[in-house]
C-alpha cells in the first residue's frame, strides 16, 4: 500500500476496534489523569501486569493533586514490582508542575504535555488524542510495526527519521475520532499484528490493504537494527538478619534504580570467607551464614547475575557502618520484617532473595 492510500484503513480499523477492543479502566473512563498514569505504566510493561497496579495507584492517589503531594516512599511502594522507577518519580514531578502551572489540569495540547517530565512524543500524543480528542498521532512500537507492514516500509524503525516519517503518515489520516483511531492502531498491534512471527493476518481487518501480507514480508517487517548487547554484572546480595531487623540501604540518587531501597549488595560473587570477612569489617558478630539460590535480573542495558547469602547476626550491639566512606556498604537501616512489605519499596531484583514466608 502506498502511503497516499493509507487512509483506506480508517473505516475497517474503526469498525474492528468498536467490536473487539478490550475493556480497560482507563478506556472506560478516559479522564486525562487516568490516561496519563496508564500510559506511563504501560511503557515497557504489559497490560495484564499493569491492571492491578493501575487500580491500586488510582485508589491511593486519585488525582493530580494527590500524586503531587504523595510521599516518595509511598509512591515507590505503589510502583514496587513495575520496574523502571524513574517513571514514578517523573509522574510526581510532572504532577507538581501541573499543579503549579496549570491549576491541576493536565494540558490538552501535545506540545505542552511534552514539556512535562517523563512525557515523550508518543505519550503526549496518546494523552492529547485519547483524553482530549486532539487529532495528533500516538506512535508506539505497536503502531510502528503495523504501519511499517501495511506500507511495506523497509527502513529501520529504530531510527528517529523513520519514526518521524511514520508519525507524519499517521498524522495525515487521523479521522475526527482521534481517540478511537489511535487506540485502534495500538490495539491491532497488541492483539493481531503481533511481532516475531506471530502475526494473525487471518484475523486482521486490514489484510486486503496490507503490503507486507501481499508481498510475503510479514516475517521480515518491521526492520530493526540489532540492539547493543547488555553489560553483564556479577553481584552478591545479602539478606542480613540483625537483632533490630533486616538490613536495607538506599541506592545512590542517580543511575539505575536511583534512590530506591535495596538489600545490601556488592560487586562480584563473594565466597563464604569473603562474606565472613565483610561481616567482621562491619563489626557484625555472625550466628550463621547460608547460601541463597542464584538469580538473574535483566534491565534495559545491564544484566545482573546475582548470588545471595543469608547472614544471621548474634544478639548484642550491631555496629553501624563507618561513616568515613571506608565502609564497604552504604549506611544500613534495620527494617522490621513487616516494614519490608509496607514501608520500603524494594525492587523486584532483590525480592527473590527474601526467604519464603512461614
Ligand atoms: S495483514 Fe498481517 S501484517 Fe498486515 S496489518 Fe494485518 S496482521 Fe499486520
Amino acid at each position: 500500500m502506498k502511503k497516499s492510500s493509507l487512509a483506506a484503513i480508517t473505516a475497517p480499523l474503526l469498525r474492528w476496534f468498536a467490536a473487539r477492543k478490550r475493556p480497560l479502566p482507563w478506556r472506560d473512563d478516559p479522564r486525562p489523569y487516568y490516561v496519563w498514569v496508564s500510559e506511563i505504566m504501560l511503557q515497557q510493561t504489559r497490560v495484564a501486569a499493569v491492571l492491578p497496579y493501575f487500580d491500586r495507584f488510582i485508589a491511593a492517589l486519585p488525582d493530580v493533586a494527590a500524586l503531587a503531594a504523595a510521599d516518595d516512599d509511598r509512591l515507590m511502594k505503589l510502583w514496587e514490582g513495575l520496574g523502571y522507577y524513574s517513571r514514578a518519580r517523573n509522574l510526581k514531578k510532572a504532577a507538581q508542575i501541573v499543579m503549579a502551572e496549570y491549576g491541576g489540569v493536565l494540558p490538552a495540547e501535545a506540545a505542552a504535555l511534552r514539556k512535562l517530565p517523563g512525557i515523550g512524543r508518543y505519550t503526549a500524543g496518546a494523552v492529547s488524542s485519547i483524553a482530549h480528542g486532539r487529532r495528533v498521532p500516538a506512535v508506539d512500537g505497536n503502531v510502528l510495526r503495523v504501519i511499517a507492514r501495511l506500507t511495506g516500509d523497509g527502513r529501520d524503525v529504530m531510527q528517529e527519521t523513520t519514526r518521524r516519517a511514520i508519525e507524519a503518515a499517521v498524522g495525515e489520516i487521523i479521522p475526527a475520532d482521534a481517540a478511537a483511531f489511535n487506540q485502534a492502531l495500538m490495539e491491532l498491534g497488541a492483539l493481531v499484528c503481533l511481532p516475531r512471527g506471530a502475526a494473525r493476518c487471518e484475523a486482521c481487518p486490514l489484510t486486503s490493504l496490507c503490503a507486507a501480507r501481499r508481498d510475503d514480508r510479514v516475517a521480515t517487517l518491521p526492520v530493526k537494527a540489532p540492539k547493543k548487547e547488555r553489560r553483564v554484572e556479577a553481584r552478591t546480595v545479602l539478606w542480613i538478619e540483625g537483632p533490630e531487623g533486616i538490613a536495607v540501604c538506599r541506592r545512590p540518587p542517580r543511575g539505575l534504580l536511583a534512590g530506591l531501597w535495596e538489600l545490601p549488595n556488592l560487586a562480584g560473587h563473594l565466597t563464604r570467607p569473603e562474606v565472613l570477612a565483610l561481616a567482621k569489617a562491619m563489626g557484625w558478630p555472625v550466628r550463621s551464614l547460608g547460601k541463597l539460590p542464584a538469580a538473574r535480573h535483566v534491565f534495559t542495558h545491564i544484566e545482573w547475575h546475582l548470588i545471595g547469602w543469608r547472614l544471621r547476626l548474634k544478639d548484642g550491639a550491631v555496629n553501624p557502618p563507618a561513616a568515613d566512606g571506608a565502609s564497604p556498604l552504604p549506611p544500613i537501616v534495620w527494617a522490621a520484617p513487616g516494614e519490608l512489605k509496607t514501608r520500603y519499596g524494594i525492587p523486584a531484583a532483590f525480592r527473590c532473595f527474601f526467604p519464603a514466608e512461614g
